[in-house]
């Protein structure tokens, strides 16, 4: 167990940094280990064990022999929900120590992990609590003297690979369903990222999930997470990360035929009619793109703005970008913090220096905040042409590319002609337009007068190269189980 060094965090004073392997906290079997960095201070955290192939194969053996053999199999439907209740109930008394937690490894302000991040958590914890005992069946009234009737099994030991941007929230995303149709998994948390998980996978013991059923791997993409796509006895694989990545694990999960679900990027289209609540339409858009420093798959990162009210909302748009407080994510009115690491700061850097030089106007921002840490002042680009890199690429960062259009067919047309299809927002007081974007627009997920509205109750997940599936909602339940057709004759 590591002990943490910064001032801030008060609640808790050690933490995790080992293999959760059957019911076990270890080292990795090669005994390697990685630092996690603050990426407010450039400074390393912890050194946490660092799983490869080798401790992979442990885990999917454990989480193996966990649903072929172990209690866990016969656990009832009601007590597999109890136990994520319970799970929940823990996750919410330590919900500050979770928040610091997740601020100091990821770099998300305070207020937003506590606020929203943590309550999200819980909230789908419960929801899939709920389901665990009503996954059920059909009787079907087939041809002949037969008694057919459906079962929904679980799937078996699903591998769970997930990024940085909401650690907790993504595995409450994967763990719900699973857990609740009664599958054992596999994590591999992000490499930015891994304390969170590590601090979940202790509380899920203390709520008592046998050994085995919940297994966590920090470790990295081509090693951990590769091993994980390639092991034969991982029956479902799902993924939340960028689509190059998904189009490796793709590869790699052909060999063994695995169930997949993707969860991957975006350029979602946010609209802005004329005839919209403009006040509305900048708090929203705001929300939209710089949530989590712009580190959000849905982010609404392409703004399309009538022409009539284009200058008018630019102006009222800049005023508050200009306002945002960055600084230190521990302090509770910070409402920016750095990005996850050099990494990302340097690309989302270098898509800055594109958007200037492609002849785009760069409103505010551009440029590095401070001298310490990874933060970059929130920045607004104008004059966007479609074809431009900072309007075609995800860029995952405070960088929101506005453009101008007239009228709605060729809204349409424009938010459609990308390979993307997360997410789009529409602003406006006409039903009838945005009737016509919620059905034109080829997106997963559509917001009318409203943005990143999430619950775990609808299902999110993307059209086009935005992901394969979806989560959240009773359709998540169908990612863990298999269905089985059950005939027998009757004479
Ligand atoms: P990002 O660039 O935002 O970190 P990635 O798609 O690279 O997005 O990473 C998301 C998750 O996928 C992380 O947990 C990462 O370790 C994992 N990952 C990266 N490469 C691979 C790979 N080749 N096979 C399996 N997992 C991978």
């Amino acid at each position: 167990m590591a002990t943490v060094t910064e001032p801030r965090r008060q609640t808790r004073k050690a933490f995790q940094t080992k293999l959760l392997i059957n019911g076990q906290w270890r080292d990795s079997v090669s005994g390697k280990t990685f630092a996690t960095i603050n990426p407010a201070t450039e400074e390393p955290i912890a050194e946490v064990a660092e799983g490869d192939a080798t401790d992979i194969d442990l885990a999917v053996k454990a989480a193996r022999r966990a649903f072929d053999t172990g209690p866990w199999r016969k656990t009832d439907a009601r007590d597999r929900g109890r136990m994520m209740n319970r799970l929940a109930d823990l996750i919410e008394q330590h919900i500050d120590e979770l928040a610091e937690l997740e601020t100091l490894d990821n770099g998300k302000p305070i207020q937003e992990s506590r606020n929203a991040d943590l309550p999200l958590v819980i909230d789908c914890f419960r929801y899939y609590a709920g389901w665990a005992d009503k996954i059920h069946g059909q009787t079907i009234p087939i041809r002949g003297n037969y008694f057919c009737y459906t079962r929904r099994e679980p799937v078996g030991v699903a591998g769970q690979i997930i990024p940085w941007n909401f650690p907790m929230l993504m595995i409450a995303w994967k763990w719900g369903p699973a857990l609740a149709a009664g599958c054992t998994v596999v994590l591999k948390p992000a490499e930015q990222t891994p304390l969170s998980a590590l601090r979940l996978g202790e509380l899920a013991l203390e709520a008592g999930y046998p050994e085995g059923v919940i297994n966590i791997v920090p470790g990295f993409g081509e090693t951990a997470g590769a091993a994980l796509v390639a092991h034969p006895g991982v029956d479902k694989l799902a993924f939340t990360g960028e689509g190059r990545t998904a189009q490796i694990i793709m590869r790699g999960a052909a060999d063994s035929l695995k169930r997949i679900t993707f969860e991957l990027g975006g350029k979602s289209p946010n609209i802005v009619f004329a005839d919209a609540d403009l006040e509305a339409a900048v708090n929203g858009s705001l929300l939209g793109l710089y949530l989590n420093q712009g580190q959000c798959c849905c982010a609404g990162s392409r703004l399309f703005v009538q022409d009539t009210v284009h200058d008018r909302f630019v102006d009222q748009l800049a005023a508050k970008v200009k306002a945002r407080k960055l600084g230190d994510p521990f302090d509770a009115s910070t409402q920016q913090g750095p990005q996850v690491d050099q990494a990302q700061f340097d690309k989302i850097m270098s898509y800055i220096a594109k958007g200037r030089d492609q002849g785009a106007k760069c409103v505010t921002g551009g440029e590095r905040f401070g001298n310490k840490g990874y933060f970059i002042s929130p920045t607004i680009f104008t004059d966007v042409k479609d074809d431009m890199a900072i309007a075609r690429d995800e860029i995952f960062g405070p960088v929101l590319s506005v453009i101008k259009f007239r009228e709605i067919e060729e809204v349409i047309e424009r938010a459609n002609t990308t390979d993307y299809g997360l997410a789009a927002a529409v602003w406006t007081r006409d039903i009838g337009k945005a009737h016509a974007i919620a059905s034109r627009v080829r997106a997963g997920t559509v917001w009318v007068n409203c943005y990143d509205v999430f619950d775990a109750a609808a299902p999110f997940g993307g059209f086009k190269r935005s992901g394969i599936g979806r989560e959240l909602g009773e359709k998540a339940l169908d990612n863990y189980t298999e269905l089985k057709t059950v005939t027998i004759a009757l004479d």
